[in-house]
C-alpha cells in the first residue's frame, strides 16, 4: 500500500544544516539555521536556564502529572504581562489573556485554527517574503485562501512600505494579516513607529485581523518592552487580536517548545467561550503541552532576580549580534567588495537579508563552505571574531566572480 507514497520536497533550512554537520571542512560556516550561537560558534545555554534546572532537579514536588489541556495559567499570565506590559488595562480589564502551545510554531496553528473554525476567517496574508512556515501552517489549520503582501525591495533593500499599504488597501475585509511582532524574518526590516500607525489605520478602515507573530521579543532591540511597541500600539487603538509568542530564541529553549498564545478581546465576557473552545482545539491536535519548559520560564519571569539576570542574557546574545554585523561590514569594507553593506547594520534580529542572489549563495555553499539559504539570508549568530574574516573573504570572492 505505502508504495503510492511519494517523496516529499526536503525543508530547505534543515537540509543545509544536515549537509554542513556532514561537511568536513575546517573553516565551513553555519549561516542557515536561526539558533544562536557564541563567540566559539558554540550553541548556548542560558546560565538563567542551568541555574533554574538545576534548581528544578531537586525540587521533589514536581511531578510528571498531565498539565491542563490550555497548560500552565501562572506561564500564561507571565506571558501576556511581558509582551502587553505589566499595567496594560487590557489585562486589569480581564479582556487579554493566553494559552500554553507547543512554541511559536504551535501558537501560529492553535491561533489560526480557532480563528478559521470559530470566527470563520478563511483569508490570510503573509508578507513577501516571510518565515517560511507561516504559508503551510495556517492552510493546514484550514485557512484556503493565501495571499501576500509586499515587503522588501530588493533594490533599495528596505521595505516597500508603499507596496504594503497598496496590498492591504485591496485585501478583503475579515482577512488575517500575519505581522512580525519584531525583528522581521527573514528580512531584519522592521516598520518605524510611524509606519505602523499607518499599517494600523489601514487595518481598521478595512477590518482587517491582526495575527502578530512574536519570536524575537528582547532580540530585535535588546529591551523587551521596545520590541513588543507593534502589539501594545495595537491593544491601544482598541483592535481585538491575536499573538503567537515564541521562546525558542530569547530563552533558547528551541527543542522544549516553549509558547503563548495571547488573544486580545473587546469584551471580557467572551473569554470563557473562547477558552472553552481553544480546549477543543489543542484537544483534538495534542490533547496538553508539555511543562518542562515552561516552568522555566514562568519561574524565570516571577521572580525578579532571575527576570533580571535573563534580560542580561538577552543583552548578552543580541548585543554580540550587533557586534558581528559591525564587524562583517568592516570587513567587506575593507576587503573593498563592491555594493553597499550599510544594510547588514541597519538591519535587526538574527538575520540579516544579504542580498546576495541565490546562484551567489550556492556559489558561497559549494566553493567556500558557506552554508546560506538560497534567499542570500544569513544567520548573524554563525559569525564570530575567528570565522568573519573568512567569511567577509568568501563574499567577496563571490560578489565579485
Ligand atoms: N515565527 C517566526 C517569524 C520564526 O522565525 C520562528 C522561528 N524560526 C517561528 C515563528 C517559530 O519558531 P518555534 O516554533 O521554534 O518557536
Amino acid at each position: 500500500r505505502f508504495q503510492v507514497v511519494e517523496l516529499g520536497p526536503p525543508i530547505e533550512v534543515f537540509q543545509l544544516n544536515k549537509l554542513c554537520l556532514e561537511d568536513t571542512f575546517p573553516k565551513k560556516i553555519n549561516l542557515g539555521v536561526g539558533a544562536y550561537r557564541d563567540e566559539n560558534g558554540k550553541p548556548w545555554v542560558l546560565p538563567v536556564v542551568r541555574k533554574m534546572e538545576k534548581q528544578m532537579a531537586e525540587d521533589q514536588t514536581l511531578l510528571h502529572e498531565y498539565l491542563p489541556v490550555l497548560g500552565m495559567e501562572n506561564f500564561s499570565a507571565a506571558s501576556v504581562s511581558m509582551l502587553l506590559g505589566e499595567g496594560n488595562p487590557a489585562i486589569a480589564e480581564g479582556r487579554a489573556f493566553g494559552v500554553q502551545t507547543l512554541s511559536g510554531t504551535g501558537s501560529l496553528r492553535v491561533g489560526a485554527e480557532f480563528l478559521n473554525k470559530h470566527l470563520k476567517y478563511t483569508t490570510f496574508y503573509y508578507s513577501n517574503p516571510t518565515w517560511e512556515n507561516h504559508h503551510l501552517v495556517f492552510m493546514n489549520a484550514g485557512f484556503t485562501q493565501p495571499r501576500t503582501y509586499r515587503y522588501w525591495d530588493a533594490n533599495t533593500r528596505a521595505i516597500n512600505f508603499a507596496g504594503l499599504i497598496e496590498d492591504l488597501k485591496a485585501a478583503p475585509e475579515n482577512s488575517v494579516i500575519i505581522l512580525h511582532a519584531c525583528a522581521h524574518n527573514p528580512t531584519g526590516i522592521d516598520p518605524t513607529h510611524e509606519q505602523w500607525e499607518k499599517i494600523a489605520d489601514v487595518m481598521e478602515e478595512r477590518k482587517l485581523f491582526p495575527f502578530f507573530d512574536s519570536a524575537y521579543q528582547g532580540f530585535a532591540s535588546g529591551d523587551l518592552d521596545q520590541d513588543a511597541w507593534a502589539v501594545r500600539y495595537f491593544v491601544k487603538r482598541g483592535f481585538e487580536l491575536v499573538c503567537a509568542q515564541s521562546y525558542a530564541k530569547n530563552f533558547g529553549l528551541y527543542n522544549e517548545r516553549v509558547g503563548n498564545l495571547t488573544l486580545v478581546v473587546s469584551d471580557s465576557s467572551c473569554v470563557a467561550r473562547i477558552k472553552s473552545q481553544l480546549t477543543w482545539v489543542v484537544r483534538g491536535m495534542y490533547s496538553n503541552p508539555p511543562a518542562h519548559g515552561a516552568r522555566v520560564v514562568a519561574n524565570v519571569l516571577a521572580n525578579k532576580q532571575l527576570f533580571d539576570e535573563w534580560r542580561d542574557n538577552i543583552k548578552t546574545m543580541s548585543s554580540r549580534v550587533m557586534q558581528m554585523r559591525e564587524a562583517l561590514r568592516a570587513e567587506l569594507i575593507k576587503l573593498g567588495t563592491p555594493g553597499n553593506w550599510d544594510h547588514i547594520v541597519k538591519q535587526i534580529g538574527l538575520f540579516s537579508y544579504t542580498g546576495l542572489t541565490a546562484t551567489q549563495a550556492e556559489y558561497l555553499v559549494s566553493k567556500h563552505h558557506v552554508y546560506l539559504l538560497r534567499s542570500g539570508r544569513i544567520n548573524i549568530c554563525g559569525i564570530n571574531p575567528s570565522n568573519v574574516h573568512y567569511l567577509a573573504a568568501a563574499i567577496h570572492d563571490t560578489v565579485t566572480n
